[in-house]
C-alpha cells in the first residue's frame, strides 16, 4: 500500500526534492504541497495537475486522505505550527527542520505524546549509522584523544553549527559523560590559550552549493582518525524522510521519535 504524503515547505530546496522523489516512486503518493504566501504562487506553477497546493495547512488537510503523513522541512516556528495542527487532526508528522531551541524541542516532545512525531536534524541513513559507531570509538580510544567536529554547508544555510554537527557532538559528549553545553567550543579567536582536555570543538564553514559534509576528528599522540560523511545530493535526506513517513504511520504517540528508533 502506498503512503500519502503532504509536504510543508514544498517550494524549498528539501521540499522540492521530497516531492520529486515521492512522485517518481510507486511507494508514495504526493497528495498536497504547502508553502508560505510569498512562495505559493511559484509552487502552484510547478505543481499544476500534480497535487493540490495551498499556503494554509489546515485548509489543505481537509482535501487529503485521512491517513496521510505530513513532512515538514521549513523553519522552527513553522514546524511547531505544523505539529500543533497534526495533533488537532491526529496525523503523523515527520520534521526535518534544524535550528530548534531546547525550549522548542521540549514543546515538540510534549506534542509527540499526543500524535506520532519523528524529528531528525539529519534524515540520512549514513549519518545515523555514524552516530551509532562514534561512542564505540570514544570508549576504545580513551582519554588521550581530542575530539573536534568540522561541518561544511552551502552559503544559504541559516543555522550554525548544523543540527547534525550538534547531534554528533552530543553523541561524543554522552559517551564521555560530559554535558555538551559545558564543553562545546564553536569559536576560537585571539589569545585563547591551550585547548582544555574536556572540550569538543564544533566548527562551521559556509560556501557555494555544498550539500553537507561532517567530519569527526579524534586527535591523539602521533596519530589522528577522521570519520567523514559526505552528502552528495539532497536525495538521501528526502529518501530518509519518506522512509520515516512510512514507518511513522504505524507508530503510536508517546515519545518524540528519531531516525535511530526507525533503524532499531
Ligand atoms: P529552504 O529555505 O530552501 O526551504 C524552506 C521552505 O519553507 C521555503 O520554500 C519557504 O518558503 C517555506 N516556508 C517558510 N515559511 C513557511 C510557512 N509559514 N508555511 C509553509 N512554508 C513555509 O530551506 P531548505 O534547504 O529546504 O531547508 C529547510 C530546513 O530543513 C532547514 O532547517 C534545514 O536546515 C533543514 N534540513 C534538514 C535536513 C535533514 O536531513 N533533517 C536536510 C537538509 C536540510
Amino acid at each position: 500500500m502506498s503512503i500519502s504524503v503532504v509536504v510543508v515547505g514544498a517550494n524549498g530546496r528539501m521540499g522540492r526534492t521530497i516531492c520529486d522523489v515521492a512522485q517518481n516512486s510507486s511507494e508514495y503518493v504526493l497528495v498536497g504541497g504547502v508553502d508560505s504566501p510569498a512562495h505559493v504562487a511559484e509552487l502552484s506553477l510547478r505543481m499544476v495537475g500534480k497535487c493540490p497546493v495551498s499556503d494554509n495547512l489546515p485548509d489543505l488537510l481537509t482535501r487529503v486522505p485521512e491517513k496521510s503523513v505530513i513532512i515538514d522541512f521549513t523553519a522552527p516556528e513553522v514546524s511547531l505550527a505544523s505539529a500543533r495542527i497534526a495533533v488537532e487532526r491526529g496525523m503523523a508528522l515527520v520534521i526535518g527542520t534544524t535550528g530548534l531551541s531546547s525550549q522548542q524541542l521540549e514543546i515538540l516532545q510534549n506534542l509527540a505524546t499526543k500524535t506520532p512525531i519523528l524529528w531528525s536534524s539529519n534524515m540520512s541513513i549514513g549519518i545515523n549509522v555514524m552516530r551509532k559507531v562514534l561512542p564505540e570509538l570514544v570508549k576504545a580510544l580513551g582519554p588521550d584523544y581530542d575530539m573536534e567536529i568540522m561541518e561544511i554547508h552551502h552559503k544559504h544555510k541559516k543555522d550554525s553549527p548544523s543540527g547534525t554537527a550538534l547531534t554528533l557532538a552530543e553523541s561524543l559528549a554522552k559517551a564521555k559523560n560530559w554535558d555538551l553545553q559545558n564543553v562545546r567550543c564553536s569559536s576560537r579567536d585571539g589569545l585563547i590559550g591551550e585547548r582544555p582536555q574536556q572540550q569538543i570543538g564544533v566548527q562551521a564553514l559556509r560556501g557555494g552549493d555544498v550539500v553537507g559534509v561532517h567530519t569527526v576528528y579524534f586527535m591523539g599522540p602521533g596519530e589522528r582518525i577522521e570519520v567523514t560523511h559526505h552528502a552528495h545530493s539532497r536525495e538521501n535526506f528526502a529518501r530518509g524522510a519518506l522512509r520515516a513517513a512510512a514507518w511513522l504511520v504505524d507508530q503510536k504517540p508517546g515519545k518524540l521519535y528519531g531516525v535511530q528508533d526507525m533503524l532499531g
